[in-house]
This record gives C-alpha cells, structure tokens and sequence, in this order.
C-alpha cells in the first residue's frame, strides 16, 4: 500500500481536476443548526428542512427576525398561547409550511384555512426531515381573543429525532418526574427548558429537570421575554456545570451546530 500511496494522491488529484463533480460532492456537508430567536421559538435546520419551533415574533422583544423574514417547511407548536401560538397562521399561509400540533390545536388552525398534522401526547410520526413525539407539558393551552377563551387541548413538549441527533422542547411546563422517563428513554442531545418561574419552571426546578433528563447540553428559554420572567441564565449553567451538566447560554440570533 505504501508504494501505491504517490499514484493514489496523483488519482485523486487528477479526478479532482477534470471531474470537479466529485469535490463537490465531497463538499456537500450535512450541518444540523439550532438558532434561538428569543422566548422559546427556535429554528432547526438540516439544510434541506427548516423547523421553526412556537414562532412568536411580533410582539417579541427579544426576537432577532421578523414573520415575514422566515421560511419553514414545518411550524411546530406546543401549545395556544399567544408568546407560542405568535405568527404561526401568517407564517404558514405565505410558506404553506406544515404545521405540527396537538389535536384540538391543530382543529383550529386547519379551519383557518393552513395545512396541520393533529398529534397528542405519547404519539410519534415520521416526517421527511426526522421523528417527532409529542411529550406531556404541565401548562394550558388557549387562544384568548378580548374575553373570550378558546381551549385548544393539552400543550405539549417535543422530542425531535433528525439526523441521528435527539432534541427535547419541554414546551411550556412545570418539573414533572417524567422527565426521568424521558431521558430514560432517549439519548437527549439537547435540552430546551424554561427557567422563567411564574408560568413555567424556575431555574431551581430546571436544574432538578435538566439532571433528570441528562441530556449532553441544556439550553435555557422562556426568559428576560418580559420583567416578570426576568432571569439570570448565567447563573444556571454555572449551577449546571457544578452538578456537572453542560449547558451554553444563547442569545437570541445565536446559532448553536449541533452536528456539523
Ligand atoms: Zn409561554
């Protein structure tokens, strides 16, 4: 092999030269990014699909890019709060982006005339870009127009498994000790978790979910969105690494790659 290695360079040196197909094609690389855009609304994408994850945009004060700025080929939402629900129906209607929902949620969406796929709590379905299960949030989901409540079902979280990588969206939710089941069941690469209190966990509680779940690195979100929510997530990745997790802060527009 040793003497064939000179003739074997000068091969691929020439195929490169004369066959340029072939470098492109070496250069084709798959890279699986996750870009936060404040709240909990974040994208992912593989470089052939684009989730955007509870897109609320408008009325955002920490978000990096408008509605009409992006282009999903699926809209997954937790549940129907408006910080969630946010620009989900104009998003879908411009892109004709799927829209992935729990049942009742997805009912009202898809008679606002956008394409939705209905799932619950504990169901998972292949998509073209991966796998998706719907896991339990501890929250309540509604529209709520002027006085009047709309329920739409239960909310939810996500298990997102594309290209080999797992990523758990808790949704919005309070520490539940399922999380355990979760991280049990799945190897979690990445962990997004509220920490903002009031609505949803408080960093104390997050710790305790992001230990359950083991995931290689948590994220937090659901914070600083508004003063109520106003949260130090500095502060929990460092009580993260001293429980010895990794977790990495991201500020909204900051990609993170999660495989490259
Ligand atoms: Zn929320």
């Amino acid at each position: 092999m040793g003497l064939l290695l000179p003739f074997y360079c000068c091969y691929l040196y020439l195929t490169s030269q004369y066959f340029p197909i072939i470098m492109w094609h070496k250069e084709v690389v798959i890279m699986l990014k996750l870009i936060f855009h404040g709240h909990a609304c974040f994208s992912i994408t593989d470089g052939t699909y684009n989730l955007i994850i509870d897109p609320f945009l408008k009325g955002n004060p920490l978000a990096d890019v408008q509605a009409q700025e992006v282009n999903p080929t699926h809209i997954l939402l937790t549940h129907g709060h408006a910080d969630h629900l946010g620009d989900a129906l104009e998003i879908a209607a411009r892109t004709a982006a799927l829209i992935i929902a729990p049942n009742e949620l997805a009912l009202y969406l898809g008679h606002k005339g956008v394409k939705t796929v209905a799932m619950h709590i504990g169901g998972s379905r292949r998509f073209p870009f991966g796998r998706i299960k719907l896991t339990p949030a501890w929250h309540s989901s509604a529209i709520i127009q002027g006085q009047e409540i709309i329920y739409t079902g239960a909310p939810c979280g996500y298990l997102i498994e594309i290209q080999d990588e797992t990523i758990y969206h808790a949704g919005d939710t309070g520490l539940f000790g399922d999380m355990q089941l979760i991280g049990a069941r799945s190897q979690l690469d990445l962990a997004l978790l509220p920490i903002g209190d009031n609505y949803v966990m408080g960093p104390e509680d997050a710790l305790i979910a992001a230990e359950m779940l083991g995931a290689k690195v948590t994220i937090p979100m659901h914070y600083d969105t508004f003063p109520l929510i106003e949260q130090d997530p500095y502060l929990f990745v460092d009580n993260l690494s001293k429980k010895g997790l990794k977790g990495q802060v991201l500020k909204p527009g900051q990609e993170y790659v999660i495989k490259d």
